[in-house]
């Protein structure tokens, strides 16, 4: 089966989104987002971009770059978050003191996870979209889903999937992932076919020796093993108890299970 064809299965399957409602791509520059807004608005969705200006250096501004043209060529109306506008300084510089508080236990994308999916959040509610698309693919999930094993931690998996299913609140924007079913390979194939502005070098950010040893494992595996790794987790995922209860954060009235969501026990001083 061909990427478009799994794609628009997974959506019509795990009923990701329709075209009645507005959808927010998540832009980072690199090939998977970048895939993922290509198909949607090839498949007639009516979406939207946003880009998280982070202010890693120059590789921020190449992916700044990327994802401008792309907005471009394919008429995406964009919109720019410059996190040093909103919070005062760029990723490395609040994760570093978060990090710094934390004793260092955090790893990099942990920290800016936590901060990157609360922005999109409050985004999207802002520009009243439906949903938020992530370029998450099947060599992403795999391996999330491994680690929560490794860690012995299963329940996290509960947030995988084609569509976050385990926050029910009218402030919390459902992320999707169209890619799920798709491996980072042939997306990457697709990209360089299809010649989309892409920035292909990793974050430089992206420090994680544990999830670089798991990525490294996985990369030893056959696409076919990889599927079978998802099919598993789907076998499996019906019986992760979800946790039903969300309030709201007291520092930032965002959706929460606890007193303070993430982000804001992240940056308590
Ligand atoms: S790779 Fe990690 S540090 Fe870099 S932007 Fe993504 S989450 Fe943030
Ligand atoms: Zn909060």
């Amino acid at each position: 089966m061909n990427i478009e064809t799994k794609v628009k299965k997974t959506i019509k399957e795990y009923k990701l989104c329709n075209k009645k409602e507005k959808v927010l791509v998540a832009l980072s520059g690199g090939k998977d987002s970048t895939v993922t807004a290509y198909l949607l608005k090839k498949f007639g969705y009516d979406i939207e971009g946003i880009h998280l200006d982070l202010k890693i250096g120059e590789y921020s501004k190449r992916c700044l770059k990327a994802v401008k043209k792309l907005c471009e060529d394919l008429d995406i109306k964009l919109h720019v978050y410059d996190i040093k506008d909103d919070m005062g300084s760029g990723i490395c510089y609040l994760r570093s003191a978060i990090q710094l508080k934390q004793k260092g236990n955090l790893k990099n994308c942990a920290v800016c996870g936590v901060i990157k999916k609360w922005i999109f959040n409050r985004i999207a509610r802002k520009l009243y979209a439906k949903k938020i698309a992530t370029g998450h693919n099947l060599d992403d999930e795999a391996q999330t889903f491994l680690m929560n094993i490794f860690k012995a931690s299963p329940k996290l998996s509960a947030n995988i999937g084609p569509i976050s299913r385990n926050i029910q609140n009218k402030k919390f924007i459902p992320r999707i992932k169209p890619l799920f079913y798709v491996l980072e390979d042939d997306i990457r194939d697709f990209s360089k076919k299809n010649k989309l502005p892409v920035v292909y070098e990793k974050c430089p950010c992206s420090l994680d020796s544990y999830r670089i040893q798991v990525r490294e494992f996985l990369e030893t595996l056959s696409g076919k093993d990889k599927q079978n790794i998802i099919k598993n987790f789907n076998n499996i995922s019906k019986r992760i108890k979800k946790d039903s209860k969300i309030e709201y954060c007291e520092a930032c009235q965002e959706p929460s299970r606890n007193r303070l969501c993430k982000k804001c026990e992240l940056m308590r001083v």
